[in-house]
């Protein structure tokens, strides 16, 4: 597992429809990794075995993050801004954040006070971002409407493996996808393997549906984080007994396919692997959901990272769960043969 690089993609910002300057290195990394590497008119990134193989097995990570745009600027030069996916407005006054603007990064103050911190119904439309601008047209000479911003913060070690930084949902995701295509090729796999990085989850789902419309695929697995049950988590009666540091978590619900799930445990029973297991209802929230409904339909399955405090910018995982996740999904493209009945009887 190449943590350097983790840990570079953790540090560039890819807030949903601005996910370029991160796709272009993992277009990069996967070079000399993948058979064939293919970037379309989103910015999705698709590295590739066996491109001529006929049974295709596509999994995807999505390589965008939340955060916030810039709507509109003050006469005194602040700057306004909507949210970009599901933020926790509450988390950002006080806080130091960047502006990723056309002549790069740029960096502002959230303000605060007695009253905004009081606020518990703060929107995005209540933030204004100080960047120490003397007017509205200075600060336009910096700042274009549109601009991304996420919390000026990357990614730190804890103890025990553990690691805290903001959208570890789900550049983690992205980077398992590309190490298990990396692995499969290693393993020697026999089906054409495709592994994404996907655009706009956090928003449209574009990404996902561009690629699982054009590369057709016979099977799809969404690598995505999911919420834990410990350290203030959500209750199990929820999304079952989750916890950060016990391995990969398979997802039952009623649109998983359930002989896929049945072939990844098989997997990980081979590697002597524990997995977790999540019980939800109706569909998943990841581009698993857009590319089950693409073409004339995909059988698919959710692999999960356990992942504390989903959204905020200290979220929290584990690189055991990461290292373990890259195993599973590596065996299971190895695994695929184009010979495999999908039906149910
Ligand atoms: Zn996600």
């Amino acid at each position: 597992m190449n943590k350097e690089f983790l840990f570079e993609l953790l540090s560039t910002g890819s807030v949903s429809g601005n996910e370029a300057e991160l796709e272009k290195k993992i277009y990069d990394y996967m070079q000399d990794k993948a058979d064939e590497v293919r970037v379309d008119e989103l910015g999705n990134v698709t590295a590739i075995l066996n491109p001529s193989a006929p049974f295709k097995v596509l999994l995807a990570g999505h390589a965008d993050e939340i955060g916030l745009m810039v709507t509109a600027i003050g006469s005194d030069g602040t700057l306004m801004v909507t949210n970009i996916g599901g933020i926790y407005t509450t988390t950002y006054p006080g806080h130091k954040v960047r502006i990723y603007t056309k002549n790069g990064v740029i960096y502002g103050a959230v303000a605060n006070s007695r009253d905004i911190a009081k606020n518990g119904d703060l929107k995005a439309s209540d933030l204004k971002i100080d960047i120490g601008a003397k007017d509205r047209e200075d600060a336009l000479s910096h700042v274009a409407l549109g601009d991304t911003v996420t919390f000026d913060t990357d990614v730190r070690e804890l103890l025990n493996g553990c690691i805290t930084g903001r959208a570890l949902d789900d550049r983690i995701g992205a980077y398992i996808v590309m190490e298990a295509l990396a692995e499969a090729k290693k393993k020697g796999a026999s089906v054409g393997c495709y592994s994404v990085a996907t655009t706009g989850e956090e928003t449209t789902g574009n990404g996902a549906f561009f690629t699982a419309s054009r590369v057709k695929p016979n099977i799809a697995i969404a690598v995505d984080v999911t919420y834990t049950s410990d350290n203030c988590g959500i209750s199990e009666a929820l999304t079952s007994d989750i916890a950060v540091g016990k391995g990969p978590v398979l997802c039952n619900n009623p649109s998983i396919h359930k002989k896929l799930n049945a072939g990844l445990r098989e997997c990980a029973k081979k590697l002597n692997m524990e997995v977790q297991t999540e019980a939800a209802n109706g569909s998943t929230g990841t581009d698993g959901d857009t590319m089950h409904l693409t073409g004339i339909g995909v059988p698919f399955a959710l692999v999960s990272i356990p992942l504390r405090y989903m959204h905020n910018p200290d979220e929290v995982g584990s690189l055991a769960d990461i290292r373990n996740c890259i195993d599973l999904l590596a065996e299971f493209f190895a695994d695929c043969t184009a010979d495999m009945d999908l039906k149910p009887f």
